[in-house]
């Protein structure tokens, strides 16, 4: 239970993120949604998340290109709940492209969300955890943070960053009861995957069918898609004392595919 624990999650409005906060409010914590989209959706979403039990629910619409307003993020969540105990590095974007023709604005934008973020919000975050002696640093990385697959070469080396950055801090911070990992997911079917498949077929000559069946779910041994649900239940186990001891670790959930 995470009863008076506030965690932010960022780009917790899509996908893995809103199904980590919904994990979170389920477990009675405060949760900050972060994330773009439409005001009213987001607000069905905060709504939904009060109902599931959380302690209070917040939007903060902070960009996580901008480290200002990375800042503001977390030092408005410490402000108006006395603290931040949990952070949750999500915010993610892809781009699909063969590296001598990737767009030289999106290789920036890709290592600014997916990378440099994280480092922002565990720079603001690491202050009030120590002085609360307790902090969990979760940082989704990818089964891309431990391999490589063509054509993601901005993303590959991004979420590689997010793991080298999660055991250094883990290091940093670990006599003061504040544990630091990344989770590794394979291929969870949000709208971040579903919006590749046709870049990825176009850049493989397939069709989408081929791709789903052939590229994503051709290394997860498993041959099915990991969920969010699943992915809100490791994050939450690495919350829990059980994991207090667990630190410094890239965890794959992945379906086997970097056992092979
Ligand atoms: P998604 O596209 O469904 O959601 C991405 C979220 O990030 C959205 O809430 C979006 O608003 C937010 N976001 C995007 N740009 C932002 C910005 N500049 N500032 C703030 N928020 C921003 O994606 P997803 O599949 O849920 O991915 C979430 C994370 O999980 C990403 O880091 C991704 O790399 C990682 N991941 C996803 C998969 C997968 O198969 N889906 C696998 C491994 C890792």
């Amino acid at each position: 239970d995470l009863l008076g624990k506030t965690a932010i999650v960022t780009g917790s409005t899509s996908g893995i993120g809103l199904g980590l906060a919904r994990g979170f409010a389920a477990a009675n914590a405060n949760v900050i949604l972060n994330g773009f989209g439409d005001a009213a959706e987001i607000e069905d979403m905060r709504a939904e998340l009060d109902g599931l039990g959380a302690g209070q629910v917040v939007h903060d619409g902070a960009d996580m290109t901008q480290p200002d307003e990375i800042e503001a993020l977390v030092s408005g969540a410490a402000e108006r709940f006395g603290g931040v105990d949990i952070v949750v590095n999500n915010a993610g974007v892809q781009t699909v492209s063969p590296v001598e023709d990737f767009p030289k604005d999106r290789w920036d934008m890709i290592i600014d969300i997916n990378m440099n973020s994280a480092f922002h919000v565990i720079r603001a975050a690491v202050p009030h955890m120590k002085a609360a002696g307790w902090g969990r640093v979760i940082n989704i990385a990818s089964a891309h943070g431990l391999v490589a697959s063509p054509f993601k070469s901005a993303y590959v080396t991004a979420k590689h960053g997010v793991v080298g950055l999660t055991k250094t801090v883990a290091l940093e911070v670990a006599e003061a009861g504040i544990t630091c990992n990344a989770i590794c997911p394979g291929y969870v079917l949000t709208p971040l995957v579903a919006k590749q498949i046709p870049d990825t077929a176009k850049a493989r000559g397939m069709t989408e069918d081929e791709v789903k069946r052939d590229v994503l779910l051709a290394a997860q041994w498993t041959k099915k898609f990991v969920t969010v649900e699943q992915l809100a239940g490791v994050a939450l186990f690495l919350c829990s004392d059980a994991a207090e001891n667990i630190t410094g670790i890239a965890l794959p959930v992945d379906g086997g595919w970097t056992a092979a």
